[in-house]
């Protein structure tokens, strides 16, 4: 983002005492605005209102979240069936609200005046529960208490979205966490940051941050304090600093940090046409991680051979539902077709964890743990086979494969294949032009499907390594969770060691292997993961032509004989000193208070 002589004049902050406020760099870049402060306790404010230009965004995000309230409840109405009558018929009683045609029509009604969603649920359910309180019967008194859990439960669903409340001028979100449905709506609310008390570098949000452009930097306690709001703040991407109230000549200095950056872009620009390969000729091949088919040309001019990975669940977290096959078809086809002839690798829908929740029947203590990626696919076929045939239909110029995530059994991947081959077999009895060999792959992501890599590797078309929830299921360290950062590393020899038995594995087996975790992308990791015999890694197109820079002047004869000293390595630490790098722990704060 760069800074104008103009953006100087109109933000410098002298006057305000300027400040710096010091955590962790989780997406590189610059970026400045006015401080946009969110805090979910705040209490909904019943007189907000909204431009006119808003009114009908605000009504599709009202009707989203309702929507996704049912949905919540329709999963729990079947657990609850299962437990006991009481608990379904309370169920049921959330649902009668949450469904009552006249309730959503009168909210509907305020928004369309100019009221703003939260605004306008918390005005319709308060008049209710008025009225209810007052009843003389006291079964109607408790049912206020009803409508008061379900007033709640749409705006914390609307909170997710409050960044539509953002303003007028550029901002940058300041929040104690962030979460990937704000990171998709930073681009209609003029925000072009963010800064968050928690949140672990490799969260969806800050890899979503990374792979969109947005500079952000995590794990600041308090942020929510210590930043005011619509004060102006730089965030600085690079050195995990924000500056709050920055002086002229602290914008003056960032002005050129950033056109500096600019240069050095443009000079990278003259190797895309040259083939990706090391110094002494061995062929490597760099692929994009992508989220959306907009972001297709951006990997193709960026010299990417085609796309490693479609995160396809952002298209769930931006529409806040399940898309009929239809939609996703016409999605995927978008993909298959900016990107053709290059390949699209799509990923099977990765829903639980951190990421789109909806259709999960309960919560879960351990969301990493539980339902999450091909296991909730396969305990919903009903959206996994929507999903297949979509795939399918967009396959008709050879050019698409199809991923599954967070594989950690055998049997998860004979059933993810019958199902794929009664889904083709479906569709071509329908007579509907599909490619009969398309490829289906299985993401590296447990330790079990590490030490299973010879079968994986056997049964599948292809391998990728997904090492960000590998480093966390092998290290057994939350990937989001600060506390444990230390731990969490990529680059760990336990980690590696699994990359080698996977990459043996596709040797065996004459299939691909390929790591589309962050560290594929990372400066210190590129020659070590040439040494350990990747050929293809999968990066945010926003780092491929760094990555090409670094390929073409690493030497394939150096970085065997790298693997070879790492093997030794006991610690993280060793391998980044092998690396000639500082370890992080290095220049970590030593308290985690
Ligand atoms: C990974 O785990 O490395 C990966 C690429 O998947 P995600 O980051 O989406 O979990
Ligand atoms: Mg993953």
């Amino acid at each position: 983002m760069s800074i104008t002589d103009a953006d100087i004049k109109e933000y410098s902050s002298d006057g305000f005492e300027e400040h710096i406020v010091k955590g962790v760099a989780a997406s590189p870049g610059i970026s400045f605005g006015r401080a946009f402060v969110l805090d979910p306790d705040e209490p909904v404010d019943p007189s907000e209102s909204i431009a006119p230009s808003r009114i009908a965004g605000e009504l599709d995000r009202f009707h989203s979240a309702l929507w996704a309230v049912v949905e919540e409840l329709s999963r729990a109405l079947e657990t609850a069936r299962e437990e006991s009558s009481t608990a379904t018929n309370i169920v049921e009683s959330y649902k009668m609200i949450v469904e009552d045609p006249t309730l959503a029509r009168e909210i509907a009604e305020l928004i369309s005046s100019g009221v703003s969603a939260e605004a306008a649920v918390s005005r319709e359910f308060d008049t209710k529960m008025g009225f209810l309180k007052q009843a003389r019967d006291s079964l109607m008194r408790t049912r206020a208490l009803d409508f008061e859990i379900i007033k709640e439960r749409i705006v914390a669903v609307l909170r997710n979205r409050t960044l539509t409340n953002a303003s007028a001028y550029p901002s940058i979100m300041v929040a104690p966490t962030v979460t990937p449905q704000d990171l998709l709506q930073f681009k209609q609310t003029a925000t072009y940051g963010f800064v968050s008390e928690v949140g672990g570098i490799n969260s969806h949000s800050c890899i979503l941050a990374r792979d969109m452009g947005y500079p952000a930097v995590v794990g600041i306690r308090n942020a929510t304090n210590r930043i005011p709001m619509n004060a102006v703040v730089i965030v600085d991407g690079h050195s995990g600093s924000v500056v709050v109230n920055p002086s002229t000549a602290t914008l003056l200095e960032y002005q050129k940090k950033v056109s500096r950056e600019e240069e050095y872009r443009e000079q990278l620009g003259a190797i895309i046409d040259q083939p990706t390969q090391t110094v002494d000729g061995h062929r490597m091949r760099i692929m994009a991680n992508i989220d959306e088919p907009d972001q297709v040309e951006l990997a193709l001019r960026a010299g990417c051979e085609g796309i490693g990975l479609v995160r396809s669940e952002v298209l769930l977290i931006k529409l806040g539902r399940y898309p009929s096959l239809e939609e996703q078809t016409t999605w995927y086809r978008e993909l298959a077709e900016r990107a053709y002839p290059a390949p699209v690798t799509i990923r099977a829908f990765d829903i639980g964890n951190d990421k789109f929740r909806q259709g999960i029947p309960h919560h879960e203590d351990n969301p990493a743990l539980g339902l999450r990626g091909i296991r909730f696919l396969l305990y919903r076929p009903d959206i996994f086979k929507a999903q297949i045939k979509a795939v399918l239909q967009a396959s008709v110029n050879r050019n698409v494969k199809l991923m599954l995530p967070m594989v950690s059994t055998v049997e998860e991947l004979d059933a993810s294949r019958l199902i794929f081959d009664e889904c083709r077999k479906e569709l071509l009895a329908e007579g509907i032009d599909v490619d009969p060999d398309l490829p289906v792959g299985v993401m590296i992501e447990t330790p079990a499907a590490a030490m299973m890599a010879d079968t994986f590797a056997q049964e599948s078309n292809f391998l990728s390594i997904g090492t960000n929830d590998l480093a966390q299921y092998a290290l057994a360290t939350d990937r989001m969770n600060d506390l444990v950062s230390d731990i969490y590393d990529a680059l760990h020899p336990a980690v590696l060691k699994m990359v080698k038995m996977v990459v043996d594995a596709g040797v065996r087996f004459n299939k691909t292997v390929s790591v589309c975790g962050e560290v594929a992308g990372h400066a210190a990791a590129t020659e070590l993961l040439i040494g350990l015999g990747i050929r293809e890694l999968s990066v945010s197109p926003r780092l491929a032509l760094e990555l090409k820079q670094r390929i073409l002047s690493t030497s394939h004869a150096n970085s065997l004989e790298l693997e070879k000293r790492i093997q030794n390595c006991l610690t993280a630490k060793d391998v980044y000193a092998e690396l000639g790098q500082n370890h992080h722990t290095d220049d970590k704060r030593s308290s985690k208070a």
